[in-house]
């Protein structure tokens, strides 16, 4: 079974604001069509506007499942009105903040993609403490201090199904290439003794859950 998305989707994706390279994308993409082999919905934190989000909602279509993603939709620190990656573009005149919920539909909806997906608008960890049911993979691609990495790996790592999937996004073991809270629960994940590394692509990790004990 070919594993890339269809052209369209891709262009799409390509098109999308966001922060996903292309070939962590299609890394990405192909770790959400493997853990759809599980059967269970396929879990992001950090929608923002929704450009990664059409590639597990790629996967999820193709295997009859829903992804799901988690955002407040407020920005993360660096993306608030003079840090380096703001974009004006997504600022809600009206109330003077950061909105990327609207960009987000749009997104998916021109994508044919709404169908699959599941929105979660909220902090991460309020929608990780009421989520009920087992994952078949977890992205976190949330927010980048300690202390939100550390509470996405938390509250979603536990939820995560044996077999199926921890995949972080902006892991850099060189502080220089970026700041080092998704690294740090890289490594927390690799210590629990619960996880098997797979192949990475660039700042995308993979992990495959193969032990409970999180
Ligand atoms: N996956 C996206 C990029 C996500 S940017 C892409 O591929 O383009 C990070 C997002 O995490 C932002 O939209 C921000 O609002 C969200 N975020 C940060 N901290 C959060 C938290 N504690 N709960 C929910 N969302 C959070
Ligand atoms: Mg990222």
């Amino acid at each position: 079974m070919a594993t890339a998305p269809e052209p369209e989707i891709l262009a799409a994706f390509e098109s999308a604001k966001g922060f996903m390279p292309r070939h962590e994308g299609l890394a990405l993409h192909a770790a959400a069509v493997e853990a759809a082999s599980l059967g269970l919905p396929l879990l992001e934190v950090g929608t923002y506007c929704g450009r990664s989000t059409l590639l597990l909602a790629d996967a999820a279509r193709a295997a009859g499942l829903t992804a799901v993603t988690v955002d407040h939709h407020r920005g993360s620190e660096e993306q608030q009105p003079g840090w380096e990656y703001h974009d004006p573009e997504v600022v809600d005149p009206e109330v003077g903040l950061m909105d990327t919920l609207p960009t987000f539909r749009r997104t998916l909806h021109r994508a044919g993609l709404e169908e699959h997906v599941l929105a979660l608008v909220g902090r991460s960890p309020r929608a990780a403490a009421v989520w009920g049911g087992p994952l078949g993979l977890v992205f976190i691609d949330g927010g980048h201090t300690d202390e939100h990495a550390t509470a996405d790996y938390e509250g979603w790592a536990p939820h995560l199904a044996e077999g199926g999937l921890l995949v972080i996004h902006d892991v850099f073991p060189d502080p220089a290439d970026g700041g080092q809270a998704p690294y740090r629960i890289y490594l927390r994940a690799l210590a629990s003794g619960a996880f098997t590394e797979l192949p990475a692509t660039d700042s995308l990790r993979v992990l495959r859950r193969t032990a409970p004990g999180l």
